[in-house]
């Protein structure tokens, strides 16, 4: 039987019962527990096959529960707050003594996200706790944009994937920490980095591949497929390098109008925002078709594109 279901009152009893649920999410689907329960914040590590060193993601239903999150709120995470909550920005911040340590990997610090879903805000609404949600995958591999991605991965281990459609916005959340109580990127994601210099002004980068990473999102290979992958400019070009092989491409808005490949348009009509949303869906899919390798195009460097090019950056064997 699927255990994809739109029941959120079933979700709630798994959760009050220190069960997982994985919940839908604007940018990609996460794997919910209770942040107090430390059966259930175990559990999102195991199944996941997450180190423990990587820290979750906590879940809140509004601006004004932030403050039973954190010690202390800069002056620019306010403003961001209210710019873009809901919305796909998570803030990392001085985290209360309430948070368990087993979230936030020992860190002083919490990650934390009002999620823009309907479904998920009722959901987090109706608990009398937050949810720390991780991407509802394995350690390492695509991110999950449909309910059935997460059933392909976890159909054994969890007992419902509630079901909240196509994820709107396809990539994971942008995240912001605070230095000296100014912001600094340390995930680029699904809110475009221009979108928060409008708020905030200019903002540095800290989203280098490191050898003990800020955040694990930030590890040189994440998000990858098991398909061999390549990012190039000239997919055309690269093609040729392959001769013989079974091929997918992976391409931002023009066919190659090569019938000897396999080929996905993330959008004809030119949309990143369109193109961030069937992203992993795209790598699901190429991923499962036994291609030897996988060509995907290099994005513009701006708006989304950049947070695209950082996802198949860490996708690929880069070039
Ligand atoms: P995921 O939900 O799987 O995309 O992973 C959650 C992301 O949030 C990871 O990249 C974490 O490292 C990041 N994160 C969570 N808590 C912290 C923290 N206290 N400091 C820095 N990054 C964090
Ligand atoms: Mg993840």
């Amino acid at each position: 039987m699927s255990i994809i279901s739109k029941d959120i009152q079933k979700a709630i009893q798994l959760l009050t019962d220190e069960q997982l649920v994985a919940i839908p999410t604007e940018t990609v689907y996460g794997l919910a527990g209770n942040i107090f329960s430390e059966k259930a914040i175990k559990s999102i590590f195991s199944t996941k096959k997450r180190p423990f060193f990587n820290p979750l993601i906590v879940h809140v239903p509004s601006v004004s529960s932030l403050e039973n999150i954190v010690t202390h709120i800069p002056k620019k995470a306010k403003l961001l707050a209210d710019a873009f909550w809901p919305g796909s920005m998570t803030m990392v911040l001085k985290k209360s003594s309430k948070i368990p340590d087993l979230i936030t990997a020992g860190k002083d610090t919490v990650a934390v996200r009002v999620p823009n879903h309907k479904v998920t805000l009722e959901l987090l609404k109706q608990l009398p706790f937050p949810l720390a949600a991780p991407s509802a995958n394995p350690f390492g591999s695509i991110s999950p944009t449909k309910p059935t991605h997460v059933e392909s991965y976890f159909k054994d281990d969890i007992k419902m994937v509630l079901d909240g459609g196509s994820c709107t916005n396809g990539i994971e959340s942008t995240i912001i920490g605070f230095e000296n109580d100014e912001p600094i990127i340390y995930r680029l994601g699904a809110l475009a980095l221009e979108d928060i210099e409008a708020v905030v002004g200019k903002i540095s980068i800290k989203n280098k591949k490191e050898v003990s990473p800020d955040a694990p999102g930030m590890l040189a290979r994440h998000y990858a497929p098991s398909t061999k992958t390549f990012l190039v400019d000239d997919v055309a070009l690269e093609v040729t390098k392959h001769q013989g092989k079974k091929i997918g491409v992976l391409v931002f808005n023009q066919s190659l109008n090569n019938d000897s490949l396999t080929e996905i348009i993330l959008s004809e009509e030119k949309s990143m925002q369109k193109a961030a949303s069937k992203l992993y869906d795209s790598l699901h899919e190429l991923d499962h078709l036994n291609l030897d390798v996988i060509i995907a195009e290099r994005f513009p460097d701006n708006g989304l594109g950049k947070s695209i090019n950082d996802r198949l950056q860490r996708a690929t064997f880069s070039l």
